[in-house]
């Protein structure tokens, strides 16, 4: 599954540097997961490093995107390739 941000997000900013895929950016409001970029840092990581960073803990999966682990190696694989 992709990760989200949820609206108790409070715009610290410190999540989105220690993304290696760069699927966070500042949304309008708050802080936003791109879910076609978020591979729940598999291939990188062994924890997910936004919610490993965040300090208000407002980063659960998103029940939209639901994806096997396998299924996150393949979007690895197709985002290094470029
Ligand atoms: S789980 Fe990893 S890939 Fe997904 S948004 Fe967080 S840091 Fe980026
Ligand atoms: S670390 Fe958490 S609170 Fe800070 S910008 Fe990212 S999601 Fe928002």
């Amino acid at each position: 599954m992709a990760l989200m941000i949820t609206d108790e997000c409070i715009n610290c900013d410190v999540c989105e540097p220690e993304c290696p895929n760069e699927a966070i950016s500042p949304g309008e409001e708050i802080y936003e997961i791109d879910p076609g970029k978020c591979t729940e840092c598999v291939g990188h990581y062994d924890t997910p490093q936004c919610v490993e960073v965040c300090p208000v803990d407002c980063i659960p999966k998103d029940p939209d995107h639901v994806e096997s682990e396998d299924q996150l190696m393949a979007k690895y694989q197709k985002l290094i390739q470029g």
